[in-house]
């Protein structure tokens, strides 16, 4: 009977719930527990490259998370759980510090570290973030800040005076992410940003045949952004082709699996000059120098 039925499926789905909330509990105590001694957290660094030749100029800080029976936790599983459970401000200042440790090994390139809306919220956040950047001893104008459009969204006025305390420091802002928001252009005018990272959904339709809308959403902010005097650089570039396009519509700066997915630190040295050497050698070999 249908009344029977109503209760089955409330049954189902409190118990659907029940599991949900248990997990999200499970993952909640056992992030805790690593976080109290590091284990099973790492950063990994994803490269990003200049358009023109291809060196590495940077590296994207991106936490990884190895669960004792999970397995491998992707961010976007456990970064909200954090978010939600207040343990975002540890981790990320876990991540800050190994970030800013790691960057001194590289002293030609800049570090990126994405900030949560969490974070941001919080109050005394751009003093504790120089804090902790000092007492690292790394270099500001060396880190790039990433933030997305949500925290100038739902911060406001407050958002405007946390970036310009930043970047008064000597930090560089990007704004992650962008075109998948709310893009109001008018931020671009408003903050203080220096960069642009065109989200991922508008470049891997790129060299499709119905990629013609992406690319022309990609040419405006390229043309907009460059207006503004701002860096552009594209996330997500996975093929020749894609990386041929956003090179010729004027993006500045590139990240994606073509160039290589985020390692380890101890493989960063091997994979910059794999990458830095391929870049000398097309260069060598480019038709535009003979
Ligand atoms: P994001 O900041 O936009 O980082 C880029 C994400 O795209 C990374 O995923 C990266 O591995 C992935 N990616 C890079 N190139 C390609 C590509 O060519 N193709 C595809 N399909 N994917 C590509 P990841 O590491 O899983 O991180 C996901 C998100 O989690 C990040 O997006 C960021 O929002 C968040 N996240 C990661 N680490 C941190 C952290 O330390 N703190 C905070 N607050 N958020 C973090
Ligand atoms: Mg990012
Ligand atoms: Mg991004
Ligand atoms: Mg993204």
């Amino acid at each position: 009977h249908a009344k029977d039925e109503g209760r089955d499926c409330y049954r189902y789905f409190t118990s659907v719930l029940d599991e949900t909330v248990q997990l999200r509990r499970q993952i909640e105590d056992d992030l805790r527990a690593a976080l109290a001694t590091g284990e099973g957290l790492q950063v990994f660094y994803q490269p990003e490259v200049a358009s023109a030749g291809q060196p590495v100029i940077g590296l994207e800080a991106l936490v990884r998370w190895q669960h004792p029976t999970r397995g491998l936790i992707p961010p976007e599983q456990f970064i909200p759980i954090a978010e939600e459970t207040g343990l975002i401000m540890p981790l990320s200042e876990w991540v800050l510090r190994q970030a800013c440790a790691a960057s001194r090994r590289w002293p030609d390139l800049f570090v990126a570290i994405n900030l949560s809306p969490v974070q941001f919220r919080a109050s005394g956040f751009a003093e504790g973030v120089i804090e902790i950047v000092r007492d690292c001893g790394a270099d500001p104008r060396r880190i790039e800040l990433e933030i997305t459009e949500g925290i100038l969204l739902d911060s406001g006025e407050r958002a405007g005076d946390v970036l310009h305390v930043l970047r008064e420091a000597g930090f560089r802002i990007a704004l992650d992410d962008f075109g998948t928001g709310y893009s109001s252009l008018s931020y671009l005018r408003q903050f203080e940003i220096d960069k642009i990272k065109i989200d991922r959904s508008f470049v891997q339709p790129l060299g499709r045949a119905t990629g013609t809308d992406a690319a022309a959403v990609f040419r405006a902010i390229v043309t907009l952004g460059r207006a503004l005097g701002l860096t552009v650089t594209a996330e997500g570039v996975e093929t020749e082709e894609q990386k041929r396009l956003i090179a010729a519509m004027g993006a500045s700066e590139m990240q994606g699996f073509l160039f290589s997915r985020a390692v380890s630190e101890d493989r960063v040295a091997g994979l910059l000059s794999r990458l830095n050497g391929r870049a000398q050698a097309d260069e060598a070999w480019s038709p535009f120098t003979s």
